[in-house]
Order: structure tokens, then sequence, then C-alpha cells
């Protein structure tokens, strides 16, 4: 009763705050700016596109991994149950389950998949939401305020991607190296990508996108797919892409060229 009690209040203020013209953001202590600059990259529809052509020609590399994590203050837990990830890579069988036939070779079955959050047009993890932690916006990004999050994991049984963790324990004593500006989290919240938004909101572009350029890969490719002169429209009309459990109804706009 305290809880639902404590967190309608919090609720509400943030309901009070944005009908004073205060960003919700802002009325949050340490929460990511959200208010556009003059510089930020405006898309009708983000999107992702991963070439695992090209990424498998960098085997082991992890640079989009440690790029997302090292940027986002994301620990790395000793206990592998408590592990929180944003971008991380799974068993291509298990990543496109729907794409395995009795004649895939094991190499390609076993090979590692990047992933992340698909930024689903239609996400069950927002539906589930009971506080509005998490939600979309007009621009497709599947956000996450973890001042808001109770710790009711509902998003997590309601992703069918596994794309969200939970903080079982304090994760500032297992950050990797300094702590860069990205706001901190706290035990008992969830957390996942937002594709950036917080460099978006300053012209900046992902750092998993930038980190793939920098070690001359050039596998992730980020962009409107609601201009039809964006490069990953061109990649989408070019290529055969493939998603991620279609068949769930989620829409989500990390498109894979396989
Ligand atoms: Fe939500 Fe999961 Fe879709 Fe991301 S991948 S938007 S967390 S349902």
């Amino acid at each position: 009763m305290t809880m639902r009690r404590r967190s309608f209040l919090r609720i509400a203020g943030l309901g009070l705050a944005g009908a004073c013209g205060v960003p919700v953001a802002r009325a949050l202590s340490g929460a990511v700016r959200t208010e556009p600059a003059p510089t930020a990259l405006a898309g009708k529809r983000w999107a992702m596109v991963v070439d695992e052509r090209k990424c498998l020609t960098k085997e082991g590399c992890r640079a989009c991994i440690q790029a997302c994590h090292r940027g986002h203050n994301v620990p790395a837990m000793r206990d592998p149950r408590h592990e929180v990830k944003w971008i991380w890579k799974e068993r291509f069988d298990d990543v496109f389950p729907d794409q395995v036939t009795p004649y895939l070779a094991a190499e390609v079955k076993e090979r590692a998949t990047m992933v992340l959050c698909n930024h689903c047009d239609n996400p069950p993890c927002v539906r589930v939401c009971p506080t509005q932690a998490t939600w979309k916006r007009p621009d497709g990004i599947v956000m996450m305020d973890e001042h808001r999050c109770i710790g009711c994991r509902y998003c997590i049984t309601g992703c069918p991607y596994g794309a969200r963790s939970f903080n079982f324990e304090d994760p500032r004593p297992s950050l990797v190296g300094e702590p860069t500006d990205y706001p901190g989290r706290s035990k008992g919240v969830v957390e996942k990508c937002t594709f950036c938004s917080e460099r978006l909101a300053v012209g900046k572009r992902p750092l998993c996108v930038e980190a793939c350029e920098a070690i001359g890969c050039g596998a992730l490719a980020f962009g409107d797919v609601g201009d039809p002169g964006s490069a990953v429209r061109a990649l989408l009309r070019d290529h055969t892409v493939a998603r991620r459990k279609p068949q769930l109804g989620t829409s989500p706009h990390v498109f894979y060229i396989l």
C-alpha cells in the first residue's frame, strides 16, 4: 500500500511538472536530458540495420558493446545471474529460430549475433508497465525512466527478446573504469538501450554505430526509415532483411541483413 501510494504521488508530481511546462526529465533529479538542442537529430522513425555479413568479418569483436556499456555506465556484474546488458551477442539459432533449418551449417547456428532492444512499433513492455516508466516516443524510440521504475519487472516478462535488465544489486561497485556523465542507476530498477537518445538530442549518433565505424567495420547503420532518401531506407530497399520473431506482431525496428 505504501509503495502504491508513493508511486502514485511520484507520477502525480511528474504530471504536475509537465503541466507547469517543466520538462518531465528535468523534473527528475539526474534524469537524461530530453529537450532537443538546436543541433539535435530529428527523425520520423529511427531504426537500425545490422549487416551481419560485415559483422562476421570481425570475429570476437566487442567494440559496439564496450562503447555502449562504458558510455552508459553499464556495470559488469560478477554474478552472471545479475548480468546487466544493453547490447550483447547471442547464438544465431536463439536470435533467429525461424531461420534455422535442419540443413543449416553448425557454424552459422552457433555464430555470435549482436542484439539490443528492437524499439518495437508495438512494444509489449510499454503496455504492461504500471507506472509509465517506459514509453514509446513519436519517433519510435522506446524510452526508460529509471526514476519512475518501481522494480515490478513486468516489462522484463513482457519483452520477448530479453532486452531488459534488472539491477539486482547496486551497480556502482561494478562499473568498468571511470563513470561517464550518463546518469547512473540504482538497485531495484530496470534499464535498457534507448538508441542513445541523449546523443541524438545533441546531434550525435549512437555510440555503437560510431564505434563500429571507428574500427573500419561499418556493420551498423542508424537512421530515419521515415525519410525515403535516408541510407537506412536504401539498405531496406536493396536487401532482403530479417527481424526477430516477426510472428509476434511487435514490429521490431532493428533489421538484419543476414
Ligand atoms: Fe520493449 Fe523488448 Fe521491444 Fe525493446 S525489444 S521495445 S524492451 S518489447
